[in-house]
């Protein structure tokens, strides 16, 4: 076999699934690759950086697929057959990825990427909730919170911070019981749990 072509090891894959962009868009709307398999990295949520290694904060939404249980495998990804089981409706950075030449990958990363506003702005009433949400578990309002509860060390502002934490759970949990919407799709509608993603160590990789 050419050592230049792909032997499919799983190695990219076992990684984490990839960002989502511009040019994925009709995979999604077509139903490829259902909402409830993805998630959302909101804009300033801590994010490890796959190649410094170091934690980051997102620019904007980062839409990916979700891993497979607690690990970073992409949820497509059939370890027995050794092979991706959305294979013809793959994402832009899984048809780029060559693990033997970056060039192109490294071209496309973190550039046009998928928003959820893209796929859900249309959606009356959910993008309401969807920008409400954003405005109230803001990630950059929490990072000030934080930083001056370091800097001050007064008990409210850490009181402030588990009050948009608890917002957040209580609304997934309403939205719910209520039925308007799946479990599942809470992860790619509203970002994952804030009690989740405030844990520095649960940070994704991007
Ligand atoms: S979508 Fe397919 S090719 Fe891409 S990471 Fe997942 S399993 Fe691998």
């Amino acid at each position: 076999m050419n050592s230049k072509e792909c032997k499919r090891c799983g190695t990219c894959c076992r990684k984490g699934g990839p960002s989502f962009h511009f040019e994925d868009k009709g995979i999604i709307e077509d139903g490829h690759i259902p909402a409830k398999h993805l998630y959302t990295i909101r804009k300033g949520e801590p994010v490890r950086d796959n190649i410094s290694e170091k934690i980051v904060y997102a620019s904007a939404d980062i839409i990916k697929i979700r891993g497979q249980g607690s690990t970073w495998t992409c949820y497509y990804y059939n370890e027995d057959e050794k092979k991706c089981g959305i294979y013809e409706y793959r994402p832009l950075e899984c048809r780029i990825l060559k693990c033997w030449d970056t060039r192109g990958i490294e071209r496309v990363f973190g550039k046009n990427l998928l928003t959820r506003k893209e796929i859900m702005s249309s959606v009356e009433g959910l993008w309401e909730l969807i920008v409400e949400h954003d405005q109230r578990c803001s990630y950059k309002e929490i990072r000030k919170l934080t930083d001056e509860h370091g800097k001050t060390k007064k008990e409210n502002l850490s009181e402030k911070v588990a009050e948009i934490i608890e917002y957040d759970k209580i609304m997934r949990e309403l939205i719910v019981k209520k039925g308007q919407l799946d479990s599942e799709l809470l992860d790619f509608l509203f970002g994952r749990p804030l009690s989740v993603t405030m844990h520095l160590d649960s940070a994704e990789k991007l």
